[in-house]
């Protein structure tokens, strides 16, 4: 069955329908619920590492980023059930986070928006919080769950998504989720401990000891991270991007889902695109949607059950 998103403050279906995802302006807190109440699962599209810059002609790597998130949104608008939601997993923006660039995002995903779509982001390392906002008006909180952080929770019928912010300095490689987020990650896990747990920040996580002087790529405070995680049995998984890779690892029974990017990868090998996740009351499937039809991971499924 396909799913409708509605606001948390329970409009009905009818009422959504007509008032347009303009009206989730400002809310961080949103349930999904389904078309049929009983409906099985929830379908997300998830798209990470668009790399949008201020030009549609600007190449990199090879790759015309807008051409890509333009071929993405055409695929998610022509699937046969709507997803409930679009999330996009940072690295909105090309480099810098510039104005321009997220004028070109906002364009870019209007159709999604046309479609009724709604739409989410987390912050990457690329990514500029005031520039996202002034160009994404509807993404603004009125009241942000963390100070200063762009965070956002999903509730859906099967699972709870804590959509949290790693961006630390835009263009800089290294990830932070800080004190706060944490402090707030874990009371927001406990209130809602009755429903497995999908988190999903922008960052790979820095496992090993942190060496003086030497940079870190993924999140600084990752051991922090993982004790908030794995004290609470209904997380089941991390999913982020960042590092242009398509990858199912674990940590400890934590599963680690390495969604591909939109734009260019860093190694010719790997599949470049975006991921369909299909939640149900067992699990959650994430099936690879490469640019590439052709490739050999073309509609692989990396699949963690509970
Ligand atoms: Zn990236």
């Amino acid at each position: 069955m396909p799913t409708v998103p509605i606001h948390l403050s329970s409009v009905s279906r009818r009422q959504f329908l007509v008032q347009s995802t303009a009206a989730l302006a400002g809310v961080s807190v949103l349930r999904i619920a389904t078309a049929a109440e009983q409906a099985e699962t929830t379908t997300l599209a998830l798209v990470s590492d668009t790399h949008i810059p201020q030009t549609t002609d600007t190449v990199a790597r090879g790759v015309n980023m807008t051409d890509n998130l333009n071929s993405v949104v055409r695929e998610i608008n022509a699937l046969e059930t709507k997803p409930a939601a679009v999330l996009f997993n940072g690295d909105c923006a090309y480099l810098k986070g510039l104005p321009e660039d997220y004028a070109n995002f906002s364009d870019c995903v209007q159709p999604l928006i046309d479609a009724g779509q709604q739409l989410h982001m987390t912050m990457g390392n690329h990514d500029n919080i005031p520039n996202f906002y002034h160009a994404l008006k509807a993404q603004r909180p009125e009241k942000p769950l963390v100070t200063s952080k762009h965070v956002t929770v999903l509730e859906t019928p099967q699972a709870n998504l804590f959509l949290l912010d790693s961006l630390m300095h835009t263009n800089i490689v290294t990830g932070e989720l800080g004190e706060a987020q944490l402090k707030w990650l874990a009371e927001a896990l406990d209130a809602r401990a009755d429903k497995p747990a999908i988190v999903m920040a922008h960052h790979t996580l820095h496992m090993g000891p942190i060496q003086e002087g030497k940079t870190i790529g993924g999140i600084a405070d990752t051991a922090e991270f993982l004790e908030v995680l794995h004290a609470r049995p209904q997380v089941k998984a991390y999913v982020f991007g960042h590092s242009h890779v398509w990858a199912h690892t674990k940590a400890g029974d934590l599963d680690l889902i390495n969604l591909p990017a939109a734009a260019y990868v860093f190694d010719e090998a790997q599949p470049n695109g975006w991921t369909l996740a299909r939640l149900s009351d067992s699990g959650i499937e994430f099936e690879l949607q490469a640019h590439d039809k052709s490739h050999k991971n073309h509609k692989q499924v990396f699949a963690v059950n509970w």
